[in-house]
């Protein structure tokens, strides 16, 4: 039996974020990037990667560091 990671997926909303990156370097599997496209606000805002790695031992936990993190509150986690 293989075993189970539990699976998440976040939402960041890109007009909320102020670009600070915070969400970027607390992920531990390196999950978020940054958008190449300005905000309103004119912030390159975070991005969530995904999870199409296309490896089943990478991908989004739902552990919500990032969203603890966020000064902005700008991440909603959803957990799977
Ligand atoms: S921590 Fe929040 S405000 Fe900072 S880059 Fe990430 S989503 Fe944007
Ligand atoms: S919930 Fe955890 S694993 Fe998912 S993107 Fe945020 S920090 Fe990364």
């Amino acid at each position: 039996m293989t075993k189970k990671r539990k699976k998440g997926r976040i939402v960041i909303d890109r007009e909320l974020c102020k670009g600070c990156y915070l969400c970027v370097s607390v992920c531990p599997d390196q999950l978020i990037g940054v958008s190449d496209s300005l905000n309103q606000k004119g912030y390159y805002p975070a991005e969530f990667k995904g999870n199409n790695t296309g490896e089943e031992e990478r991908g989004c936990t739902g552990c919500a560091t990032c969203a603890i993190t966020c000064p902005d509150v700008a991440i909603e986690v959803y957990r799977e």
